[in-house]
């Protein structure tokens, strides 16, 4: 029996997403915090203090994590959703809304795969030469296709700069007249150097944004939440499977934002370190780094595919999306030590 004819046809011409688990010293490729918040001994007492039964259902509504994110933001409860990670309130959305949904290329894959997987129509922008968005291509789009959803990605991944905010003032005010929502996912922000679009909240009821607990230090626990007027909410809300954020991420989560201290001072480490990075990486002969907002820099060089199994023979892994921009790789921003080993094999594997 051939399985694959069972299966519908969209997801037939699906690939899995690709997390392979490559052995490696310096892992930097999956733009994770190298630094967990809170680490191992802290986050078993916080578990150990709030420790709730696990022979019962987590809290279906993450009452007490909601809460907290709605004080950080000056929201309501009401207006959080909670997800596990970011990735499934993407998915939410999609199954709420449906399509056509429309983004601009290259841009963080999951918005693509989950609309391919749940059947809706995909209308993808590429970005300009500066990798901002490309207005005048969006704007026609938009008239065509009439989209249901539009997400934007300031820091976007995998370029590492902010979409200019005037463009995306004027795709707002669009989607309003169009009905249609503007997803920002700011998965990214907290590296980046503006307010970002949450104060826009007010003004736009179409608005959502997405944040994520996984690039500032707890990948692990898988915890994202979205921010939106409560009308939103609550019909994402009616997809939401009741128990998808666990106990102890709920837990670990709340102690971790209670006291962000730690988390915004290792942001802060990160920031300087990706300076840093950009500046040694625009010394090298034959690279052209990108400036980055993000917590990850994307460089240029002749030989993507030669460096990148260069770099993972001394120990080094990154990301080799040439297949996605021309030339690329992508590398997260390490420990300061780890950044120097990648600097010393990077500039070896150059020189052979
Ligand atoms: C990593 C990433 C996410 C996914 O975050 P999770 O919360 O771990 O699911 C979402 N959006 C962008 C742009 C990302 O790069």
């Amino acid at each position: 029996m051939n399985i694959k004819k069972l299966v519908k046809p969209n997801i037939r011409s699906l690939s899995a997403y690709e997390a392979k688990d490559i052995a490696c010293a310096v892992k930097l490729d999956a733009n994770e915090s190298p630094y967990s918040a809170p680490a191992g001994q802290p986050a078993r007492f916080s578990v150990q203090k709030n420790f709730q039964a696990l022979n019962r259902y987590p809290d279906p509504e993450a009452k007490a994590l909601r809460k907290i994110i709605a004080k950080e933001f000056s929201l309501r409860p009401e207006n959080i959703l909670h997800g596990n990670g970011s990735d499934e309130l993407i998915y939410y959305l999609i199954t709420t809304f449906g399509g056509p949904v429309l983004y601009p290329v290259p841009t963080f894959s999951m918005y693509g795969i989950i609309s391919q997987a749940l059947g809706e129509k995909k209308i993808e922008i590429p970005l300009d030469k500066e990798f901002d968005l490309d207005l005048e291509k969006i704007l026609t789009a938009i008239k065509k296709y009439k989209p249901k959803l539009i997400f934007l990605t300031p820091p976007n991944n995998p370029t590492g700069n902010c979409f200019s905010s005037e463009k995306i003032l004027k795709i707002l005010p669009l989607f309003t007249v169009h009905c249609s929502l503007v997803v920002i996912d700011e998965a990214y922000h907290p590296f980046a150097g503006d307010k970002g679009f949450t104060p826009m909240l007010k003004d736009y009821k179409n608005l959502v944004i997405l944040r994520t607990l996984s690039k500032i230090g707890l990948a692990g626990l898988r915890v994202g939440f979205l921010l939106a007027d409560k009308d939103i909410v609550n019909e994402v809300n009616k997809v939401r499977l009741p128990f998808n954020l666990n106990s102890l991420s709920q837990t670990i989560a709340s102690d971790a934002l209670k006291d962000k201290a730690l988390i915004k001072s290792n942001i802060r480490t990160i920031i300087k370190e990706r300076e840093k990075l950009l500046d040694e990486l625009s010394e090298i002969n034959g690279i052209t780094p990108y400036p980055s907002e993000a917590n990850f820099i994307l460089f240029k060089t002749e030989n993507p595919a030669k460096i990148y199994k260069g770099l993972l023979k001394k120990g080094v892994l990154v990301r080799n999306l040439s297949g996605i921009v021309k030339e690329c790789l992508r590398v997260t921003v390490g420990t300061p030590e780890e950044n120097r080993i990648f600097l010393r094999a990077l500039k070896k594997c150059l020189s052979i």
